[in-house]
C-alpha cells in the first residue's frame, strides 16, 4: 500500500476510501456498500448525491465562487439569512464554516452584548459537564468532554460548571420528577457563587450528542434554565449544531420546549454536508446594544458567508421544505425507536434506548466502556452500517453509547434495514466480547 500523507483520526489505522454516495448509501473503492445510519457525523440529513443541491452549487460557482465579506455581500448569503429569519424568528445570522466557529462566535457576541452596555465584567460562559461544543479552544473550554479536553487543559478556561440532566445515571442520585429538576437549579447555585456580574451566558445542547449519546433532558428542564438565566440577566445560548435544521422533528429542537434562547448555533444539517457552513443566529434583543453601539461584531473568517456554501444550504433548506421532510421526522423516530426497543429485548447489554426524532442513542450497561463502543462500530462497518460512537458514563469516559441518526428522508424500509444490520453487528460484538 502507498504511504498516506493525510493525518487521519487514528494515524496508521486503515480507513476505506469512499468512491461515491447515493441516497443513504456510501460505496468505497472496493465496491463495499455502507448504510449511513448516522449521516456521517449527524450531518448528511438528505443523504448523498442529491442532484438539485449539486446543481445549485454549480450554478453559483458559474457566477462567483468567493467574495470577501469585508468587501462585498453576496445574494445566496443574504437569501439564506432571510430564510433563517423566516424559519426561526432570529433576525440576524453570522455565517461561519464549522459548528465550533459558530459557538466561538456566539460566545463573542454574548460578551459584546454586555460590553456595549458598559457591563464589561460579564465575560464568563457557564456550561455543563457531558457536553460538546467544538474543538477550537473557546468552544472546547465550554465543552464538558473530558477526553477531548485533557491534553489542552492548561490552555482552557474552566467553564463547565453544572451537572448534566442525565436521568439514567443522575449525578445527584435523584429520580425524576421527585428531584424537582435539581440539576437545573444547580445553575442558579453556580451563578450565585460566581456572581451574575461575572457571567455573560450559559450554553447547552437541547439533546446531549457526542458527549452523552442523545440524552434528552426531563420535561420542564429548559423552561427552568430560561427562568434562571432571565432572573440573573444571563444570556441563554442553545447549541443546536447537531439538533438543528430538523433533526429532531422541528426546525430548532428548543421549539419543542416552548422556550426561546437568545443565541442559537446551527451547523451540520444546515448544508446537510454538501458544503462547509454553520451559523450563529442572534435575536434583535441581543444585537440591539451592538447596533446602537460599535456596530461591529468582532469576529469573522475568510470563508464566512461563502457563496457556494450559502447556495448549498439554501438548496438544502428549500428542498426540506418542499418535500415537507421535517413533519415526518417524529413519526419515523418513533418507528425506529420501537424497532430498537425490540433489539434491547434481545441484547441485554443495551440499558437504554432514547432520543428525539431521528437523533437516537443506545447506552450500554455500566462497565461496558468505550472499547465496547469501538467494537460495535467496527462490527458495524464489517456489516455495512455506519454508527456514531458517543462518550458516555457519568465521568464522560467509562460508559458506552452509540447514536443512530439516519438521513431525515430515510424510508421505513431503510430504517428496518438499519436495524437488521445493527442486529448483526451487535450479535458479533457480543460474541467477541465474551
Ligand atoms: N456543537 C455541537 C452540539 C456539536 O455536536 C458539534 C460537533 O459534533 C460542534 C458544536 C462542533 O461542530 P464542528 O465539528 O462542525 O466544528
Amino acid at each position: 500500500m502507498l504511504r498516506s500523507h493525510l493525518i487521519k483520526p487514528l494515524i496508521g489505522e486503515y480507513y476505506p476510501t469512499i468512491d461515491y454516495g447515493k441516497g443513504i448509501y456510501l460505496y468505497d473503492d472496493s465496491g463495499q456498500e455502507y448504510i449511513d445510519a448516522c449521516s456521517g457525523a449527524v450531518t448528511a440529513n438528505l443523504g448523498h448525491g442529491m442532484e438539485d443541491i449539486l446543481q445549485s452549487i454549480v450554478q453559483q460557482g458559474n457566477k462567483v465562487a468567493f467574495v470577501y465579506r469585508s468587501q462585498f455581500s453576496n445574494q445566496p448569503a443574504e437569501d439564506l439569512a432571510a430564510f433563517l429569519y423566516e424559519k426561526t424568528g432570529y433576525a440576524w445570522s453570522f455565517f461561519v464554516n464549522s459548528g465550533s466557529e459558530a459557538v466561538e462566535t456566539a460566545i463573542k457576541i454574548a460578551i459584546q452584548h454586555w460590553q456595549e452596555q458598559g457591563r464589561s465584567s460579564k465575560t464568563r460562559i457557564l456550561s455543563r459537564w457531558l457536553s460538546y461544543h467544538g474543538i477550537t479552544m473557546g468552544a472546547l473550554s465550554a465543552s464538558g468532554h473530558p477526553v477531548r479536553r485533557e491534553r489542552f487543559d492548561g490552555h482552557l478556561g474552566d467553564w463547565p460548571t453544572v451537572e448534566p440532566p442525565y436521568c439514567l445515571r443522575c449525578p445527584f442520585g435523584k429520580v425524576y420528577p421527585s428531584c424537582g429538576l435539581f440539576c437545573a437549579d444547580q445553575l442558579d447555585t453556580m451563578i450565585r457563587r460566581i456572581g451574575a456580574d461575572q457571567i455573560a451566558a450559559f450554553v447547552a445542547e437541547p439533546v446531549i450528542g457526542a458527549a452523552g449519546g442523545a440524552i434528552v433532558p426531563p420535561k420542564g428542564y429548559e423552561k427552568r434554565i430560561r427562568e434562571i438565566c432571565d432572573h440573573h440577566d444571563i444570556l441563554y445560548i442553545s447549541d443546536e449544531v447537531m439538533t438543528g435544521c430538523g433533526r429532531t422533528g422541528t426546525f430548532l429542537t428548543l421549539e419543542q420546549s416552548g422556550v426561546e434562547a437568545d443565541i442559537v448555533t446551527i451547523g451540520k444539517g444546515l448544508s446537510a454536508g454538501y458544503a462547509p457552513i454553520a451559523a450563529t443566529l442572534v435575536s434583535d434583543r441581543v444585537m440591539n446594544p451592538v447596533l446602537s453601539g460599535s456596530k461591529v461584531v468582532m469576529s469573522g473568517h475568510t470563508f464566512s458567508g461563502n457563496p457556494l456554501s450559502a447556495a448549498a444550504a439554501l438548496a438544502v433548506l428549500k428542498l426540506i421544505d418542499k418535500e415537507d421532510i421535517i413533519s415526518q421526522v417524529q413519526s419515523k423516530g418513533t418507528y425506529m425507536r420501537n424497532l430498537l426497543e425490540k433489539l434491547k429485548g434481545e441484547f441485554h447489554f443495551i440499558e437504554e434506548v432514547r432520543g428525539k426524532g431521528l437523533l437516537i442513542g443506545l447506552e450500554m450497561v455500566e462497565g461496558a466502556g468505550s472499547p465496547f463502543t469501538s467494537l460495535i462500530v467496527k462490527k458495524g462497518i464489517q456489516n455495512g452500517i455506519l454508527l456514531y460512537p458517543a462518550a458516555a458514563g457519568i465521568d464522560g469516559r467509562s460508559g458506552s453509547a452509540i447514536m443512530i441518526a439516519p438521513p431525515l428522508n430515510s424510508s421505513k424500509r431503510d430504517l428496518e434495514e438499519i436495524c437488521l444490520r445493527l442486529k448483526a453487528a451487535l450479535r458479533e460484538s457480543a460474541a467477541e466480547w465474551k
